[in-house]
């Protein structure tokens, strides 16, 4: 084994279907590992990952997301973040929190503004320096306004507060909640409103210190800089500072159930919408251990609900008891269990039951007749589809492949086990071709012989947000104390809060955030390839580029002949162009034709001006495109 800046290089893979090598190495004293896909790329991503389950719902992981980034032993200033976001040529920089594990990637394509990335990213997460401000400010307090009345608030208290007033996020939240009962995700790693301001400032910085040492910490590295110099970074910078620690023990196993169980939970309500339910049909399918299994549930979920016309949505509209397929149905593939939910928003009560029924009887008998040929063609044309397109969505495309990673090696089983997924995309492809009752005996094994299933009713609750407010209150009196006894203090409190809040930082401590210079940045701009001419009579351009294979096309339509009136008619335009149906075809015939032969289909709207001197020249106000 090779030896190298206090790892060990445990292995390397080639992977070609991704143009990259796959460097696996282990820090030597911690246990802290690292996993390079090393390529050619320019735009290098690195991401710190932890594994942080929930022990309740009091939202402590999302609260040390937040509090991590403000100041820490090298960089003690309020809000680094937001130094570093202004001065750096970053092409990302963020940091989530899922239900399980926490994560701060950053990108760049600079080298030196991706060391410097790096440099103040490890140091937030290793050594914050989380003072009790910090945690008042993020997590929870209790505020006094003038007239002396007393309010909970806080950064996250206040964004979990607008998560749980929606009731879709609620009816989303209990398809994983309901299914993996008895594990860290019936909780929620975001944070309750109702049990955020239970969070102790000792509970926080023990969550830190267990969770935050590198035994727990998971380091994706993408793109062309050397293994080497960055393990070298990383151990100067940091890993050389800590000893051993024990191991973050793996999420606890899910309790496995044989009867299915029906579930009614209230949710937030407004007056118009008082009778719709949103319900769902959860389903445990097992753990994600490699890309084959989630491949195929890939597979599975595509077929039945990948767009309107697959004959679970199908079903789920024709039966016209709700509104539209729940917008959580679909595959969860990002927590150590496979979950499957199934299920219409906007259902009246009593037809809760109707709908778990279509959900059931639509899947036996798929069991019983399988899937027509056109069906199967078009979920593999689109799992192949979003397997090779390389796209950027709020990010660079090497945050699918930190994703994809993550997925299995969070859970122990090694960074390229859920990677790859042209190997497994192959193995699916073969099974399929090979048993013409591959998928009938897929959806007998997940869904019709798997009790592990729970029909949830999300209802909407009128008293959901007087309940919350009376349990903030009575959080707002204990802090009061007994009489007001404790009035003084919080008013001291809140004063000493709004003068860190206020006194800037000393240029001496905005110095410290690292800048490139002008010699770091390259000189030349990227430029697109571009070949313009004409069909026909429209002018045509062309851009050729790697792609994976994949053709865009985009038409563009001048809209500029139409009156001011006519434009607040425009964004409907756009969005019926895509979602009804076309000439002699339903809509359901026509997006599983879409959906067989296309990536998709979007009608945006594009405001334009005149651009003199560009051929050809650019619509003069404004577009409609059509694109898939
Ligand atoms: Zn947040």
């Amino acid at each position: 084994m090779h030896r190298t800046h206090g790892f060990d290089i445990v292995s390397v893979t080639y992977l070609p279907e991704l143009n990259s090598k796959g460097v696996f190495a282990r820090h030597r004293e911690t246990g802290c590992e690292v996993y390079h896909m090393l390529n050619d790329d320019e735009e290098n991503l690195f991401a710190y990952s932890f594994m942080t389950p929930p022990t309740d719902s009091t939202g402590v992981a999302h609260i040390l997301e937040h509090s991590v980034l403000c100041g820490s032993k090298n960089y003690p200033l309020k809000d680094p973040f937001l130094i570093l976001a202004k001065q750096s040529v970053k092409t990302f920089l963020n940091a989530m929190t899922f239900p399980d594990k926490t994560v701060y990637p950053a990108s760049s394509m600079v080298e030196a503004d991706y060391f410097n990335l790096m440099a103040v990213y490890g140091d937030s997460v290793f050594f914050p320096l989380l003072d009790r401000w910090i945690f008042r400010q993020e997590g929870h307090r209790v505020e006094m306004d003038e007239s002396g009345n007393a309010t909970v608030q806080g950064i996250v208290f206040n964004e979990m507060r607008g998560n749980y007033s929606s009731f879709d996020t609620i009816a989303g939240d209990w398809t994983i909640r309901s299914i993996l009962e008895g594990t860290p995700y019936t909780h929620d790693s975001g944070g309750d409103p109702a049990v955020i301001p239970e969070l102790t400032y000792e509970q926080f910085i023990n969550f830190h210190r267990t969770y935050y040492h590198p035994v727990n910490c998971r380091i994706f590295l993408y793109g062309n800089i050397p293994t080497e110099k960055q393990l070298a970074f990383l151990q100067d910078r940091f890993l050389s500072s800590f000893s051993k620690a024990p191991a973050v023990p793996p999420i606890s196993a899910v309790p496995h159930r044989t009867e299915p169980r029906t579930l009614y939970v209230p949710g937030p309500a407004t007056d118009d919408d008082s009778e719709r339910c949103t319900v769902h049909l959860n389903w445990l399918l097992g753990e994600v251990s490699d890309a084959e299994t989630i491949m195929e549930a890939n597979l599975v979920s595509e077929i039945l609900l990948g767009h309107d016309g697959a004959p679970l949505s199908r079903a789920l509209l024709a039966s016209e008891l709700g509104e539209d397929v729940a917008p959580s149905s679909g595959l969860e593939t990002e927590l150590r269990y496979l979950c499957f939910s199934a299920g219409l928003r906007g259902v009246r009560r009593e037809d809760a039951d109707k709908v778990g029924k279509t959900v059931l009887d639509t899947l036996a008998r798929i069991a019983e007749q399988g899937v027509p040929q056109d069906d199967l063609e078009a979920a593999v044309h689109s799992l192949d589809f979003s397997n090779r397109e390389i796209r950027r969505s709020h990010g660079p495309f090497a945050l699918i492949h930190m994703r994809r990673a993550l997925r299995g090696w969070n859970h122990g089983f090694g960074p390229d086990g859920t990677l790859r997924y042209i190997p497994a995309f192959d193995a699916v492809k073969a099974r399929l071709a090979g048993d013409p009752a591959y998928v009938q005996s897929l959806v007998k094994k997940w869904f019709l012989e798997n009790n592990h299933r729970d029909l949830v009713v999300v209802y909407p609750d009128q008293d959901y947000g007087k309940r919350l407010e009376e349990r903030l209150s009575s959080f707002a009196q204990t802090a009061l104390g007994e009489n007001g006894s404790f009035r003084e203090k919080l008013r001291a409190e809140q004063k000493d809060l709004a003068r860190i809040q206020e006194t800037p930082d000393s240029g001496d401590l905005l110095a410290k955030i690292p800048h490139v210079s002008r010699n770091d940045l390259p000189t030349m701009t990227e430029t697109v390839p571009s070949d313009i001419g004409r069909s026909g009579t429209v002018p045509l351009v062309r851009h050729e580029l790697p792609t994976n294979g994949i053709t865009y096309v985009e038409a563009a339509f001048p809209v500029d002949s139409l009156s001011p009136q006519e434009y607040l008619l425009l964004p409907l335009l756009a969005s019926v162009l895509t979602s009804c149906g076309m000439d002699g075809l339903s809509w359901v015939d026509s997006s599983a034709l879409s959906a067989r032969y296309t990536g998709g289909l979007q009608a945006p709207l594009f405001p334009a001006i005149p651009v003199p001197r560009v051929y050809p020249p650019v619509p003069p106000a404004g577009t409609i495109s059509l694109s898939g």
